[in-house]
């Protein structure tokens, strides 16, 4: 069914960059073969799962996005795929992104962009903007992503659909293709908290192929999922509000929906509590340091020798000139404006002044979070301060896209988890709008069990 609906709906949408229908339905029946013989499968065995383009996998190209790895095969599977496929999920395919994961839109694939289900001349949001619209389309039931900044959680909310971020170091990063190590985090993503919450339990855990993974055993997430339909959930819960999340330039829609939640909130016993977090306005200036630094040293590895495309220059060339033409070839312009940022920021003479205050800008957020989460259990804002907006809005003006990733981006740089959930649609457009719930790292669960109360 779900391929059908993807030969049906996916020329319009563009949220795949390659299936394989064939293989997904070997896959089914190998479930299917082993359930007649009785054998004790987990819960999701025999569910299709749509699985972002930044994670590589062995049954088909992995490009995140990007023209430089046109056509790039793995020879292993990412550890949260391979999770996955024990678990009995069946791989439907893999699905569209801004160009490693650097955007807000899914308007900077190098393989077009892909469209809102909700509103077809409209962005899915980004970078996960394949894997949310795939979701919101009945495409896939569950899917899998990457939040660096916002990129699970954001599409989420414009799309209506559930998107979460675990905790640094939750889920293995192992074959995910990097963006900004110490910022990226892979993820679920369902059109319900249960759902995310049950794909959530497969992929997470210690994997020793990644330096970053935490050795922790985690609670179930979908045992706080289920136990968030009690109502008595949300009696007592503290809910901080930030002031500094509550930015400028927040669309009326989207804050009257924002306001009606937390007054579900307080209807159903929890109290809400206002926070001051100083260092919050600094967190776009700080992460769009911090992630272009890391990102040019992760895409030093294109040249042209050990991945992808390569561009001979006519009568041969040196290893410069083909790796400068590869690169200019490769990469898009987002991508290219990200590199030659970071390189400025890394260098010397400029590192102190740019890199190492971002970093301290870092520690005093994390920080923020520290001293509210004394007074707090979870942290509401918007997930993002605008709903879906038209395609090629933002052209031309990077800094539009980075303003939306406000909301976002101060999980990423304290390694905390965050939800996004659907709260209803904006008056002015008809379209979704995200309700994003943090806590402190560890506490994913948390999020769930509120997350399944309030939906
Ligand atoms: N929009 C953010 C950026 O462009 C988020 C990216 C992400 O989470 N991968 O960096």
């Amino acid at each position: 069914a779900h391929l059908d609906r993807i030969a049906e709906v996916d020329d319009a949408l563009n949220a795949f960059l390659a299936t394989d229908a064939e293989a997904s339905l070997a896959a089914a029946r190998d479930i299917d073969a082993r359930r007649a013989v009785g054998e004790s499968l987990g819960e999701l065995a025999g569910v299709p799962l749509a699985i972002k383009d930044v994670l590589v996998t062995t049954d088909m190209p992995a490009t995140s996005g990007s023209k430089i790895l046109e056509g790039y095969r793995s020879p292993f599977d990412a550890t949260a795929v391979a999770r996955a496929r024990a678990a009995g999920l069946v791989s439907i395919g893999k699905t569209n992104m801004d160009e490693f994961a650097m955007g807000s839109s899914t308007e900077n694939s190098a393989y077009g962009p892909t469209l809102n289900p909700w509103k077809l001349g409209n962005v899915p949001g980004g970078s996960g903007g394949g894997s949310a619209a795939a979701v919101s389309a009945f495409e896939a039931p569950l899917a899998l992503g990457s939040d660096t900044g916002g990129s699970i959680r954001q599409p989420a909310a414009l799309t209506g659909s559930v998107g979460v971020k675990p905790t640094y170091g939750g889920v293995s990063r192992y074959g995910a293709i990097a963006l900004a190590s110490s910022l990226d985090q892979i993820g679920p993503c369902a059109r319900t908290v249960l759902d995310t919450a049950l794909l959530h339990d497969v992929i997470a855990g210690h994997d020793a192929h990644d330096s970053t993974s935490l050795d922790f055993s985690w609670p179930s997430m979908a045992r706080a999922a289920r136990d968030g339909s009690d109502p008595a959930t949300l009696r007592g819960l503290r809910v901080g509000v930030v002031k500094q999340l509550m930015i400028d330039g927040v669309q009326p829609g989207v804050q009257v929906r924002f306001e009606q939640a937390l007054e579900l909130l307080t209807a159903q016993g929890a109290e809400l509590v206002e926070i001051d977090a100083p260092h919050f306005e600094y967190a776009v200036a700080a992460y769009y340091l911090i992630l272009p630094a890391e990102a040019s040293s992760n895409l030093a590895k294109y040249d042209s020798v050990r991945f992808g495309l390569r561009v001979a220059p006519q009568g041969g060339g040196t290893v410069e000139s083909v790796m400068s033409e590869t690169r200019a070839a490769g990469f898009g312009a987002e991508v290219k404006r990200r590199i030659i940022l970071g390189t400025y920021a890394l260098s010397a003479g400029y590192y102190d002044a740019y890199y190492g205050s971002a970093q301290q800008v870092r520690t005093l957020i994390q920080r923020d979070f520290a001293a509210a989460f004394e007074r707090v259990d979870v942290i509401a804002s918007p997930t993002a301060p605008t709903t879906a907006w038209a395609l090629g809005a933002h052209s031309g003006d990077p800094m539009r896209d980075y303003l939306n990733d406000a909301t976002t981006i101060p999980a990423n740089l304290a390694g905390i988890p965050g939800i996004s959930l659907p709260i209803g649609t904006a008056s002015e457009d008809g379209l979704p709008v995200g309700l994003q719930l943090m806590a402190p790292a560890f506490e994913d669960a948390r999020l769930y069990r509120a997350g399944s109360a309030i939906e």
